[in-house]
């Protein structure tokens, strides 16, 4: 997917401004999480590529986006009321997360005030 412009781009992504990221390779988190999405342009991530017919990212940007994991989000609530079986993403420690391709990351780095610190405290204190 395409995104048509970049100030779309920056608004889809502004949450995570100032957030820490660093560059890791894509794992598996659970057996039932098998990949995840880039938050801009919802470019693919997995460990492995060839299980995959669209285009797979194996490494990229990933920074720890709080969640609160007593709560179960409504929608979440919705489906398994009508049968549906949900999946959680992984959590760690109070965090998911979340990734970006390195074309979304390079065009809002600026803007966004992305900070790149593999060495932040963050990592450890998640446990990654
Ligand atoms: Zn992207």
């Amino acid at each position: 997917m395409l995104v048509a412009t970049k100030e779309l781009l920056l608004k889809s992504l502004q949450h995570y401004r100032g957030f820490v990221f660093r560059w890791q390779q894509y794992r598996q988190l659970s057996p039932e999480w098998n990949h995840d999405h880039c938050g801009g342009c919802w470019a693919r991530f997995a460990e492995h590529a060839e299980e995959w017919s669209d285009v797979v990212h194996t490494a990229g940007w990933v920074t720890l986006w709080p969640t609160d994991d007593d709560v179960e989000p409504q929608f979440i609530s919705d489906a398994k009321a009508v049968g549906y079986v949900c999946v959680p993403s992984p959590k760690l420690s109070g965090f998911q997360l979340d990734w970006l391709c390195p074309e979304c990351f390079t065009s809002c780095h600026d803007e966004l005030e992305f900070v790149v610190d593999p060495d932040h405290p963050q990592w450890k204190r998640a446990g990654v």
